[in-house]
């Protein structure tokens, strides 16, 4: 194994469920990162815990290790979260030209690290809260600490159809505000008729030629949409939306690329090909949070419900970016990183108190 190139989904593998220390060290040096802590029980309670290393978690690392807060972050996969998973972004403030994603998240992980954030790689599993300080347990270790911060993610939820996996990334996109620009003068399907995907539909119109809305439930179905009345009117009117009805999506086609769509009629069962040359999935976000069921307050959906300070329901728990009630509504990476800042100008106050 140790002269074998390791990719990334390797790596994601091999730290589901857990990686041993020595390995996770190992692993981490062979991809140039510096980053791997003890993985043992940690005695003293540290200041600030940060749960997952994406966008939120590595600012809000960045804000207490300014304020010179001894900073830990738990993470489970890949630091840099969900833009690992894309290759260029476009839309974080400070670039001209897109970069790379994972090597802005590289940056963010090394700005964090210079003001003495460490980051170990570690599940967690439950959170005991305390009095003096909270218990933070993956299934290696506990860890103490004064101040939690919980930025675990979301994921977008999968379209549910052959070949969706092989094509992320490749024409298929569950992401309309980062991906739009790239289908300019293209025609596309847009999957999932709630708020978000009308809105991510009309914002696709200005850059496509076309955007068909795919619709699981006959047209004048009062369940067609779960968007509201205005989405809906904008949709119908807009000239380069057209709507197919009852329809389900069957498969994804194409090798290297989106080419089509297969879809089947769900009144008379007849199969479709539609050609095609992108596809934007909106049908929900799942937040990674089932490890806090029954101690942190969480919506009906399983995001984090916080106050507009992002204090959770216990106090000295914070919570900031995708997982949390309100910024899913945008998931993206900016607004992410900016509820890491405020979460740890708040969990800062909280120690200074
Ligand atoms: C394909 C794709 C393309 C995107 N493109 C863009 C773009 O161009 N521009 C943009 O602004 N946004 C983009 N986004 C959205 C952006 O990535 C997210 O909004 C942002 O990453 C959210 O940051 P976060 O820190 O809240 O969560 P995440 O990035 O999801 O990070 C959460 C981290 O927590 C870890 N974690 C979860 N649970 C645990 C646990 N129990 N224990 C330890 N660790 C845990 C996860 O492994 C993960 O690393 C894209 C997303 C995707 C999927």
């Amino acid at each position: 194994m140790q002269n074998q190139p390791l990719t990334k989904t390797a790596l994601l593998n091999k730290c589901d469920p857990f990686l041993d220390a020595s390995e996770a060290s190992l692993l981490a040096n062979r991809r140039g990162w510096p980053i791997i802590g003890p993985m043992g029980e940690h005695k003293e309670p540290v200041d600030v815990l940060i749960v997952g290393a994406g966008p939120a978690g590595l600012t809000a690392a960045i804000y207490t290790g300014r304020a010179l807060r001894s900073t830990l972050l738990l993470e489970k996969g890949l630091p840099g979260g969900q833009l690992n998973e894309t290759d260029l972004i476009e839309n974080w403030p400070g670039y001209t030209e897109a970069i790379p994603a994972p090597e802005l998240m590289t940056q963010v992980r090394g700005q964090a690290e210079r003001f003495g954030a460490s980051i170990v790689l570690g599940d967690v599993s439950r959170i005991e809260p305390g009095d003096s300080y909270h218990t933070v347990v993956t299934s290696q270790a506990s860890f103490p600490a004064r101040t939690v911060i919980l930025c675990p993610g979301s994921r977008p939820q999968e379209l549910p159809a052959t070949n969706a996996a092989e094509l992320k990334g490749k024409g298929l996109s569950y992401c309309a505000t980062c991906d739009g620009f790239f289908y300019r003068d293209k025609d596309i399907i847009q999957i999932g008729a709630g708020d978000s995907g009308l809105t991510e539909s009309l914002f696709l119109t200005r850059f496509a030629t076309s955007v068909t809305i795919i619709v699981r439930h006959p047209e004048g179905d009062p369940n067609a949409f779960r968007a509201s009345a205005i989405l809906q009117q904008r949709a119908m009117e807009h000239p380069k939306i057209r709507f197919l009805w009852n329809r389900a999506v069957e498969s994804i086609e194409g090798e290297s690329h989106v080419t089509g769509i297969v879809t089947r009629d769900l009144g008379t069962g007849a199969h479709e090909t539609l050609p095609i040359d992108g596809v934007f999935v909106n049908i929900g976000h799942l937040p990674q949070t089932d490890f806090l069921k029954g101690t942190i307050e969480l919506d009906t959906e399983g995001f984090i419900r916080t106050n507009e300070k992002l204090h959770t329901n216990i106090p000295g728990i914070f919570a900031a970016g995708d997982a949390r009630v309100f910024a899913n509504h945008y998931a993206q990476a900016v607004v992410a990183a900016g509820e890491g800042a405020i979460a740890a100008i708040e969990a800062e106050k909280y120690l200074a108190r």
